[in-house]
């Protein structure tokens, strides 16, 4: 008997604080990544990662979307004596 271990890239790639939408202009935060065929990957924010993924998709590339790792905005607190 034999265990076949694949190795998801899925579950592999976490969202380090440096990386960085590689959208021109953007620079937020990413929480997606699309790896194609190849090796070539691209990281999107949240916001660029929707709007490209169907388009990715169509390219080919796997994504990986960890928008669920977002921390909703802590509420502000003000300070009191
Ligand atoms: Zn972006």
């Amino acid at each position: 008997m034999s265990t076949t271990v694949t190795t998801d890239i899925r579950d592999l790639w976490l969202p380090k604080a440096a990386d960085r939408c590689d959208t021109t202009g953007c620079g937020a935060r990413a929480y997606v990544l699309a790896l194609f065929r190849g090796g070539s990957e691209l990281l999107f924010c949240a916001h660029d990662g929707r709007k490209n993924k169907a388009a990715l998709e169509k390219a080919g590339a796997t994504i990986v979307d960890k928008t669920d790792l977002i921390e909703p905005p802590k509420p502000h607190q003000p300070e009191t004596d």
